[in-house]
């Protein structure tokens, strides 16, 4: 007797799209069934008749109980686990990869564990995290990473550039990323990186000073093409020569696509992930009353970026969409005036389904196979995690997700469960999930939430080689 079996769906498989029912026991798929052939009995049955059936999102770029770094004086966090992962949940994610933060002092496993206690046992969605590292790293630091990538842990997230001039430092040299890198790259890890050139970025601000360029609606005039390009390359650089591989985050502008694209045809392990947020606006949004809502770093840019981001997901240059979620009040995200202070990260773990089902399948025509990798499947790859997550295969984790493309929904804040505001406010999306399945156990049924806090659990981490089997 099975536990679950969902019926009748269009079903996304890793082999294709098909009329399949799936069958879940313990947790995970035991099998898959051409629909009218003799399914075995269950426990419980979700018809799934007219709706697409996907693996549950996964977001592989989520800050959660973190100091939001424009706010750091007056010690301001963004919202914690619970409330993350219960908004994710209610939009299809059902894995969720957070950061775990290094501080001077720490051993690897010390900021690995505090981060844990933040997640284990609130959490709705499984999840992860990335280890960020900081500023110069002692060689006992940089010498723990292998212990860390076999206990679970194999991407390491490092910041090429402070960002803005008056946020506590983050940068890490060139020098220790190289140390980083030989590591991974010995030890079956993956370079994540906030890759912007320093030099440009502080450079700018000055010049913007000096030009009275200082509000808010300015700054990606100081996180622009220019440096994305030349931090871009310059990590290309340097991964050509230790080897590896390498995830840049948010990728913004043309530039970086240009750079990822022409890395991976040098046969680079080069991987490339945007936001939603990129996809969806551009930098005369935060031209709009209260446009400093549409930001976050590095920052939007101009419509032909966003043109060039699609082309590099459609191509498969981009493999994922993230959010860089950082969910705060509106008041929050508002507060900062400047180029300087301006909030960045945000809102857009539950909607991102919805939305990325409907801007690239719905109107850009893209697969649905396609939309399951660039929101699940491919992150799962990339970070060690498949097929247990990111696919709908038997033997997998059972994290499914039912959409209903038949509905027409428009977003407001006040139906979601994140935050007092959502970028994407009037929005109309054309599917959204009506039953979400995180290992088995249904936690949301037509929109309303039936699992419990703590359902969710982390999940070890795992990669092979370089372009191994
Ligand atoms: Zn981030």
């Amino acid at each position: 007797m099975l536990d679950l079996l969902v019926r009748n769906g269009l079903t996304v498989t890793p082999g294709g799209v098909g009329h399949l029912d799936i069958g879940i026991s313990n947790g995970r798929i035991a099998l898959l069934l051409d629909q009218g052939a003799e399914a075995p009995e269950a426990v419980e049955e979700i018809d799934a008749a007219g709706k697409i059936v996907v693996p549950g999102g996964i977001d592989p770029h989520v800050h959660t109980s973190w100091l939001i770094p424009t706010a750091a004086k007056e010690g301001l966090m963004c919202f914690p686990p619970e409330q993350v992962s219960l908004a994710a949940i209610h939009g299809g994610t059902t894995t969720i990869i957070d950061f775990a933060t290094w501080l001077p002092g720490d051993t690897l496993q010390d900021s690995l564990e505090r981060k844990e206690r933040d997640w284990s046992k609130k959490s709705y969605t499984d999840y992860a995290y990335h280890c960020i590292l900081k500023g110069e790293i002692p060689f006992e630091v940089i010498e723990q990473i292998p212990e860390a990538v076999s206990a679970g842990y194999p991407s390491f997230k490092v910041f090429m550039t402070n960002t803005t001039p008056s946020r506590p430092p983050q940068k890490i040299g060139l020098g220790d990323i190289w140390a980083v890198l030989e590591q991974l790259a010995r030890h079956d890890g993956i370079l994540a990186v906030h890759a912007e050139d320093d030099d440009i970025v502080m450079f700018s601000y000055r010049r913007l000073a000096h030009e009275g360029k200082w509000s808010y609606e300015n700054v990606h005039l100081a996180h622009n093409s220019l440096s994305e390009a030349v931090s871009f390359r310059r990590l290309i650089n340097l991964l050509e020569r230790v080897g590896g591989r390498a995830y840049f985050m948010h990728v913004s502008a043309e530039e970086g696509v240009r750079a990822v694209r022409e890395a991976q045809a040098a046969g680079l392990a080069v991987y490339a992930e945007t936001l939603q947020h990129y996809l969806s606006f551009t930098s005369d949004d935060y031209k709009r009353p209260g446009g400093a809502m549409f930001h976050t770093y590095p920052s939007l840019k101009s419509a032909g970026d966003v043109a060039a981001l699609w082309e590099g997901v459609r191509q498969g240059t981009i493999q994922t969409v993230a959010t860089d979620e950082m969910c705060t009040s509106l008041e929050v995200k508002l507060r900062g005036h400047t180029i300087d202070d301006v909030t960045g990260g945000h809102a857009g773990v539950e909607v991102r389904m919805g939305v990325m089902y409907t801007e690239a399948v719905v109107k850009r025509g893209l697969s649905v196979e396609h939309f399951a990798n660039i929101t699940s499947a491919n992150a799962a790859k990339i970070f060690g995690m498949y097929p247990r997550k990111g696919a709908i295969a038997v033997g997998s984790d059972a994290d499914v997700v039912v959409l209903d493309p038949t509905i027409s929904r428009r977003l407001t804040a006040s139906e979601l469960h994140e935050t007092d505001y959502t970028p994407w406010e009037g929005w109309e999306v054309r599917a959204w999930p009506a039953t979400t399945i995180l290992r088995g156990t249904v936690m949301v049924r037509d929109g309303k939430l039936v699992g419990t806090q703590g359902e969710g659990t982390w999940i070890a981490r795992k990669l092979g080689p370089v372009h191994g089997a």
